[in-house]
């Protein structure tokens, strides 16, 4: 088992030889048709992917960046307005605040969940902002901005505490636009729906990536928003077209922001297999909980919080010397990742919002410990054994050095 990669972080090719036929069934289809952006395969994945989500509509756009900013563009975002984000998240989701015009604000996150965390959400309102009852609105006292919308990132395929952020929402009438990225098929017990709801089904409106390592990954750029709100369906419909509705016809500017049909037809093949791999991923992360069990503190493993089921995007642990464990996994030929290595508050593109080290601690704290070891639906034991072994090992010469 020795050599480079002998266990990737990512394994996409094993998924494509499996469903090779199918995949290439949908490449000569689009060839004879010759339709290639829209069509019917659009619509049949659209249709699909809300059921998958339970919600009335889905919006096939082309990637989770343009799902984030044609969301908040269509949920009306005024220019200026602040938007409410963690700091631990992938850029693409502040870029598509600042492209639809919005202003950035950031809240920590929970230190076992690792998404927004409800009580410093409420922290950041009640201390950073005023609320005027009679207009319903929020202004960030420092900016004198309107606060507007809070955007949730269900991170690792874990879910944020909707049921909190919707109360804070409905209290001070923000808009919930869900970053569900990397969460496509989690669950969450709504304790006031009395029910399990998919993540993309809570908040207004919700964004899907389909980048290829994604749970559900098309073979290219690929991207949905899904909502029950018709009007905004129809919105972001046309924000994804030019702003037209009809041929030539622009009530708006809008973008260049479609979902291709060849890669519509691509992820209709994955989606019946996606209640599959999620299952997998999760016995899998089990699994790993287990095997992990007796290292005790020196290894932090996902915390799966009882009111959610996560679907393991990535399987993140802990450890001290995080740096020290990538370099001995890749010496073993096992492929890690970091998500995400620098908080982006401190990342020079938002220098100008003049935060600090030390202005989100849980945040900058587990952006120093952790790892995202390999995970993906068909690893195999003997891979997932030797992971383990290898961490440990590292754990143990680690101790034995300490005098
Ligand atoms: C992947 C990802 C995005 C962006 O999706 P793209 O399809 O790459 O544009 C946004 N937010 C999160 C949390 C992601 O993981």
């Amino acid at each position: 088992m020795n050599g480079r990669n002998a266990i990737p972080f990512l394994d996409l090719v094993t998924t494509h030889r499996e469903l090779r036929l199918e995949l290439t069934e949908v490449f000569h289809r689009a060839l004879d048709a010759a339709s290639f952006i829209g069509g019917p395969m659009v619509e049949q994945f659209e249709h699909a992917f809300a059921e998958f989500c339970g919600t009335k509509h889905c919006v096939g756009v082309g990637s989770g960046t343009d799902a984030l900013r044609f969301a908040l563009m269509a949920a009306s975002i005024d220019h200026g307005d602040i938007v409410i984000t963690a700091p631990n998240t992938f850029i693409a989701t502040t870029e598509a605040i600042t492209q639809a015009g919005g202003g950035i604000a950031f809240v920590d996150i929970n230190a076992q969940t690792y998404t927004l965390d409800p009580e410093k959400l409420l922290e950041f309102i009640e201390k950073n902002c005023e609320f005027d009852a009679q207009t319903g609105k929020l202004t960030e006292r420092a900016t004198r901005r309107r606060v507007a919308a809070i955007v949730p990132v269900h991170l690792y395929g874990q879910m944020a505490d909707m049921d909190s952020i919707m109360d804070l929402a409905a209290k001070y009438n923000l808009v919930v636009i869900e970053d569900a990225c990397q969460a496509h098929g989690a669950e969450y017990f709504s304790k006031k729906a009395n029910a399990w709801k998919k993540a993309g089904s809570i908040g207004k409106a919700a964004a899907f990536s389909f980048y290829p390592g994604k749970n559900l990954g098309a073979c290219g750029e690929g991207g949905a928003i899904t909502t029950d709100d018709e009007s905004l369906a129809l919105r972001m419909k046309m924000i994804r077209d030019h702003g037209q509705a009809q041929k030539y016809y622009h009530d708006i500017e809008g973008y260049n922001g479609r979902l291709d049909s060849m890669q519509a037809g691509w992820l209709s093949v994955k989606l019946r297999h996606l209640g599959y791999w999620n299952e997998s991923r999760r016995r899998l992360a089990h699994r790993y909980h287990e095997l992990f069990a007796d290292a005790g503190d020196a290894v932090v493993v996902p915390v799966e919080a009882p009111w959610m089921r996560g679907v393991y995007h990535l399987y993140v642990i802990r450890v001290p010397d995080r740096d020290g464990l990538r370099l001995a996994l890749a010496d073993a030929g096992i492929g890690t990742g970091i998500h995400y290595p620098i908080p982006l508050h401190l990342q020079k593109a938002y220098e100008h919002l003049g935060y600090r080290q030390g202005a989100f601690p849980v945040t900058e704290r587990v952006a120093g410990e952790i790892l995202s070891i390999p995970m993906f639906p068909q690893l195999s034991h003997g891979q997932q054994d030797l992971v383990v072994t290898k961490v440990r090992e590292f754990l143990d010469e680690r101790v034995a050095m300490t005098p």
